[in-house]
């Protein structure tokens, strides 16, 4: 029978294998196939893991057998062998998923050290003997943690005595006696706390240390991170067993970081941090802050040269920006991993931009580069540059961005005040990775330790999030909850304010301001406008959101909310009067008064988009956003009674209580909305036809632009409704013109919003000219729930049980909701093919949304302003990806 291979050698894989051999293990094998110099390795499988969980953690069968195979031929190519007095073989153990994963799941370094062979490992460092001893101690520590799940304080507590019994302060103060004493103690405290147990064979340490990185596969920070990035757990990990080489052998070895480009800005430019005398977890766990890349140079110039001469090779050869770890062992330089770096929205752009212009790659890989979600952060705040207060510390900018929040001390507060709704920083020593989950709602985070490639500044940049690491002299109190800061002390209920950008901080709420988008961005948006072939509106109900909406590259308006332009204070008693309206006199007279103040909106949006289409929607107002809420006017009428109110005033609070009775529905968002509102009353639909004409006739006669006006009936359900209506809305607007003596460019149609009406499509065509998707409403109708009610009660459950895969108000409902789309697409254009279909949900705006309004043949998408430039670039990639 054939076996599954589970174990393939460093000369065995390619880039190509990244599936089976984790982002990690591929690219090792790819670097040493064009000749970088790499540490020799062999790699189990993404396969080994997976067969793995899904054989109730035990090891297929032949996988023990291949690793030992593996291990032999590792030691024959080496010249080394494991556990071997006089030339051991030392090797590490790394996780390597198939997306990268920073810092979530688990390392063993220095595997193979023991009694037997820690004093050989000291002859050939040249006698080290402080170095074979500091080697073995973080081995047992490692593997004591990781593998047995001893906990991290038992070896921490006993290195803080052996610094205090000696009256010194770091770890390096330790010389190779104090060392080899804290060993003994690590594996006294370790049998101590494994019953006798603690295992000694390397090869058996060497299988139980693979089987550790499988499960921190399923450890909880590891999901956490996975959800929040839509990593599927049944990839798996793969495993990595390679040569150790040492940045720790003594000042000419060392470790570090390094990008090929800054992956904050995009600028091609030296950029890292490195440690001499350590290994390589000091400088990625932020313990050490490290040094600048820069000053390697005069220290280890050769190495230092190499090292950029590699840096080129490997981005030359992976065409993207590489985020690369090395480590230098007496002078001689090791690469231990390169991936396409993590950056920030910024640097993707920049990046992206400059490559196309320095030809490594083509336009239309340049858009594929670009996540259209992380250019939000572009979008993001920055602070206001006439603030002028002083920052009372000033950091690492880690993370770009502008963050305003209260103080939150742990990941878990952080994250439960953040869902709330609270703007929070988290202040933290150090993060780890297991605070990953206040680090995704917070507003931004604030360290004391740590550089610019610690795992909080990786992981913030990644999402987006301001963080400012490693800002120095502040003194964190966790159990009292406080922070100092320049010997001011800030608590719980402190605003701070942090600019990732530059790593200050500042007391207090300083003013924040909408971002810059520079010649990068608007050159992604051309190409992207060059390339896809749906079209991109906003939703927007005033001239300076239309404004901004046109700025950002909105091709038109694709929803103008009516009802919005009612709920300003000073319009809201002339609309109350308009709906409590006894009779159609009262309603006229409310109407009239209403009238101007509608024509002025629109005139507004019609000149900000200069001739672009605008969609207009009739009102659409579930009743009671508009009226006095029915508790509170009961207790109004209640409290005038018992301060014994003038009868006047108590006779009309009682009358408008009556109204609010009358009108007071169960379900308002299932009851007098859209267009049934207007059939009650068709002078309403009547005026606001008039009001768009007079607008759009005004702005044409003043800015000399056609307008184009689409007219929209909102929340349609039968076709007579749409019927009624659009003859209510076409001869209102022809009387208009008439009298005028003028003509428009108009057309008239409908929101397709609730299942009936998408099912019925063929029928409703009759009498639309364009059909809009309601995609909100159409989720709330079509899986019955409550948008005003689901998000904060069940709902997130559900995403959070994984009985749903996202929140359906966010992220389209494809297999449910979306069927109704393209239902609806398919019904209307049977009745008229050439039907233009567009959606105006707050899917308009989601990436993957996009893609499925691409493939269902929509015309459009409308989103929110700040959305646009993500519409643009989202529908130009479901065109590449989808024709
Ligand atoms: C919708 O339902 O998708 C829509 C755009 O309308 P509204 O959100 O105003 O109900
Ligand atoms: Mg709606």
């Amino acid at each position: 029978m054939n076996q599954t291979k589970y174990v393939y050698d460093l000369n065995e894989g390619d880039a190509s294998l990244k599936p089976l051999l984790g982002g990690k293990g591929a690219n090792l094998a790819e670097m040493n196939r064009i000749g970088v110099p790499v540490p020799d390795a062999f790699t189990v499988t993404t396969q080994a893991c997976v067969d793995t969980m899904n054989n109730n953690s035990e090891w297929p069968e032949g996988l023990r057998e291949q690793v030992e195979a593996g291990l032999a031929r590792l030691e024959e190519r080496t010249g080394k062998t494991l556990g071997s007095v006089e030339n051991p073989l030392l090797v590490s153990i790394r996780s390597g998923a198939v997306f990268s994963m920073p810092g979530m799941m688990d390392t063993i370094l220095n595997l193979g050290i023991s009694d037997e062979t820690v004093g050989q490992v000291a002859k050939l460092a040249d006698g080290n003997e402080r170095f074979a001893w500091d080697c073995y101690r973080r081995f047992v520590q490692m593997y004591g943690e990781v593998v047995e799940g001893i906990e991290p304080h038992v070896f921490e507590d006993a290195l803080t005595e052996a610094k205090e019994a000696k009256g010194v302060d770091n770890d390096t103060d330790l010389d190779a006696e104090d060392l080899k004493a804290l060993t003994q103690k690590f594996k006294d405290l370790a049998n101590e706390a494994l019953g006798g147990h603690w295992t000694t064979d390397p090869k058996e340490q060497l299988m139980r240390a693979i089987n550790a990185v499988f499960k921190s596969w399923l450890n909880p920070r590891a999901e956490v991170y996975r959800k929040s990035q839509g990593i599927s757990r049944n990839l798996g990990t793969a495993v990595n067993v390679q040569q150790m080489v040492f940045g720790n052998r003594g000042e000419t070895s060392a470790t570090g970081v390094c990008f090929s480009r800054n992956p904050s800005t995009g600028e091609k430019e030296l950029y890292g941090e490195f440690l001499t005398n350590a290994q390589g977890e000091d400088v990625v766990a932020g313990i050490r802050t490290p040094r600048d890349l820069a000053e390697m140079e005069a220290e280890l110039p050769e190495a230092f040269h190499e090292l950029l001469a590699t840096m080129d090779k490997l981005e030359l050869h992976n065409k993207d920006m590489q985020d690369m770890e090395f480590t230098i062992e007496d002078r001689k330089l090791y690469m231990l991993q390169t991936r396409n770096g993590k950056r920030t929205a910024a640097a993707a752009v920049k990046t992206a931009v400059d490559m196309v212009s320095e030809g490594l790659i083509t336009k239309e890989e340049a858009l594929l580069r670009i996540n259209p979600s992380d250019l939000d952060a572009l979008l993001h705040d920055a602070i206001d540059p006439h603030e002028t207060a002083t920052a009372i510390v000033k950091g690492l900018p880690a993370s770009p961005g502008a963050a305003v929040g209260t103080l939150s001390f742990t990941a878990d507060d952080a994250a439960e005040r953040g869902k709330a709704g609270e703007k929070v920083i988290l202040v933290r020593y150090e993060t780890t990775p297991d605070d990953i989950h206040g680090v995704m709602v917070a507003q931004g985070v604030l360290t004391a330790h740590g550089g610019m490639t610690s795992h909080a500044a990786v992981v913030a940049r990644g999402m987006g999030i301001t963080c400012v690491a490693g800002a120095p002299g502040i003194k964190i109190d966790p159990k009292a909850e406080t922070v100092t800061i320049g010997g001011q002390e800030y608590g719980k209920g402190d605003t701070l304010t942090l600019n990732g950008s530059t790593g200050e901080v500042f007391s207090g709420a300083l003013a924040l301001v909408p971002p810059k988008l520079d010649e990068n961005f608007q050159q992604v948006g051309e190409w992207a406008d060059a390339v896809r072939r749906l079209g991109v509106r906003a939703n927007a109900e005033n001239f300076e959101d239309a404004s901004k909406a046109r700025e950002l590259g909105a091709e038109g308006i694709g929803l103008a909310r009516t009802e919005h332009m009612f709920m300003a204070a000073d319009r809201l008693p002339a609309v109350r009067k308009m709906i409590l309206a006894e009779n159609e006199e009262q309603r006229a007279a409310a109407l009239a008064e209403i009238l101007p103040m509608q024509q002025a909106d629109f005139e507004g949006i019609f000149t900000a988009m200069k001739g672009l289409p605008v969609t207009v929607r009739l009102l659409d107002p579930p009743l009671h956003e508009f009226l006095p809420n029915i508790v509170d006017q009961s207790v109004l009428v209640k409290e005038l009674e018992l301060t014994g109110a003038s009868e006047d005033v108590l006779a009309k609070e009682r009358e408008t209580l009556a109204q609010v009775k009358r009108l007071h529905e169960q379900n308002p968002m299932l009851g007098t909305r859209g267009c049934r509102l207007a059939m009650l009353y068709p002078s309403i639909p009547d005026m606001q036809a008039r009001a768009i004409v007079k607008a759009a006739l005004a702005v044409q006669e003043r800015e000399g632009e056609t307008v184009g006006v689409e007219i929209m009936i909102p929340l349609v359900a039968i076709a007579k409704e749409l019927e009624v209506q659009r003859d209510i809305v076409v001869k209102a607007v022809e009387e208009e013109l008439a009298a005028a003596g003028k003509s428009l460019d108009y057309t008239v149609g409908t929101m397709i919003e609730i299942p009936r009406a998408a099912l019925t499509a063929n029928e409703i065509a009759e009498h639309a000219d364009f059909f809009s998707f309601g995609t909100n409403d159409l989720t709330q109708t079509g899986i019955g729930i409550s948008r005003d009610d689901a998000e904060a009660g069940f709902l997130g459950h559900y995403v959070e049980d994984e009985v749903i895969a996202k929140n359906p108000f966010e992220s389209l409902d494809q297999e449910g909701v979306g069927q109704l789309v393209q239902i609806g697409v398919e019904k209307g254009r049977s009745t008229k093919a050439e039907l233009k279909t567009g959606v105006c949900g707050e899917h308009g705006g989601d990436p993957d949304s996009i893609e499925f309004f691409h493939k269902v043949g929509l015309n459009y998408v409308s989103c929110s302003p700040f959305r646009v430039p993500i519409a643009r670039l989202a529908a130009a990639r479901a065109t590449l990806q989808h024709g």
